[in-house]
């Protein structure tokens, strides 16, 4: 199949996440054709991942792509079938064409075409529910898969966009990303003597502001840029003629290297008890406010950057280099990905991905030149 068929292939399948398994089984069944041991870890009910495996030479170079992509936001369905691939002007539309079909295509031609020409060893990943929770590369992350891995290449979008043709960009980092509950005591008085009691929305609503403010005060660094922090949610209410005793917030944050939740949540809980100690919030009944990490299944990403002395990076620059004739720029995403869960597990990792636009758009399109050129850097890449 040709490389363009091939990604027309890969985006008539659906698979919207929760509904990755007929493409992961169709990529899974691929992988065994081009000589690799093949596991499809099942993790949910009818979601999978594909891993695979193949050569014996080395530690293995792992290539990672999500199957899964968002819903067709803003498609107009009667007229435009989102899982039909359309070309116009060296562009290609689609679905899911740039994030991520094209990196998984570029992956599958890359290992199809080095098959007879290379010893070395590969692992693949074909992960599900990336744009969701990163539930598919966690479930990962509970097996050995990663552990004689050395390096890893993400063909993922990176989300700062270069949009030339002729140089090319290499994500070296992400920044992380992690969720704070806080509750904001106040003390509950009728409301007709309301100057007796303290309201957990005023006390609450200084701290969101003062929440808002401390984002020029966070850490910053070198590639990653700096921190930044919002409310994204605040809830208080008084079910009679009192005043309110409880406000809860959710903060999300992100962060850079070298932080990580317990030490933000401590950068915020400083915050909050400098608050008290000015003078500006007011204890309720000798209680603060507390913050904590908001549990959830999947641990929240961390942020990372690998090293531009990582001798496989200088491997996968050399083969952008000869295949482009340019060096790549390097730079860093400002949001998580699942890169940041294969970060956590040690591992030096890079994002090169295809040009494109428009992603979780109805305008989402690969730059069919990328997509070829991605294909052959691969190739290069494996074959050194
Ligand atoms: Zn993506």
């Amino acid at each position: 199949m040709d490389s363009v068929d091939l990604l027309k292939k890969l985006v008539s399948f659906n698979s919207v996440f929760p509904k990755e398994s007929e493409l992961a089984h169709y990529l899974g069944d691929e992988l065994k054709k081009l000589g690799f041991k093949v596991e499809m870890q099942k993790f949910h009910d009818n979601r999978y991942n594909v891993l695979a495996q193949r050569g014996s030479k080395g530690k293995p170079t792992l290539l990672y792509g999500h199957i899964d992509t968002v819903p067709a936001y803003g498609y107009d369905l009667v007229n435009r079938d989102p899982f039909k691939l359309e070309e116009r002007d060296g562009k290609l539309y689609a679905l899911g064409a740039y994030d991520m079909k094209a990196g998984i295509a570029a992956i599958l031609k890359a290992v199809e075409e080095t098959k007879n020409e290379s010893e070395r060893a590969i692992k693949v990943m074909f992960v599900s529910d990336e744009e969701a929770d990163s539930t598919g590369t966690y479930y990962v992350t509970k097996t050995d898969f990663f552990k004689d891995v050395e390096f890893a290449v993400a063909t993922e979008i990176s989300d700062i966009h270069d949009m030339n043709e002729k140089t090319r960009t290499l994500s070296l980092g992400r920044r992380g990303r992690v969720q704070y509950e806080i509750n904001v005591p106040g003390k509950s008085f009728h409301a007709a003597r309301m100057e007796h009691g303290i309201s957990a929305v005023t006390e609450a609503s200084k701290l969101a502001i003062e929440l808002e403010k401390m984002n020029s005060e966070l850490p910053k660094h070198p590639k990653l840029s700096h921190g930044n922090q919002y409310v994204r949610r605040f809830f208080s209410e008084s079910l009679s003629l009192s005043i309110p005793d409880e406000a809860t917030m959710l903060v999300d944050r992100h962060l850079v290297v070298p932080e990580n939740a317990e030490s933000a949540r401590k950068h915020i809980e400083d915050k909050i008890n400098q608050l008290y100690a000015r003078g500006i919030m007011q204890e309720a009944n000798g209680k603060r406010a507390t913050i904590r990490v908001k549990p959830r299944e999947v641990p929240y990403l961390m942020p990372y950057f690998t090293s531009e002395d990582n001798p496989h990076l200088k491997r996968l620059s050399a083969a952008i280099e000869k295949t482009l004739v340019t060096k790549p720029n390097y730079n860093c995403g400002l949001s998580v990905a699942d890169e940041n869960l294969i970060a956590m597990q040690g591992i030096p990792v890079v994002s090169y991905g295809p040009i494109g636009e428009g992603e979780h758009s109805n305008g989402e399109w690969v730059s069919k030149k990328s997509y070829l050129e991605l294909i052959e850097v691969l190739k290069t890449f494996l074959a050194f």
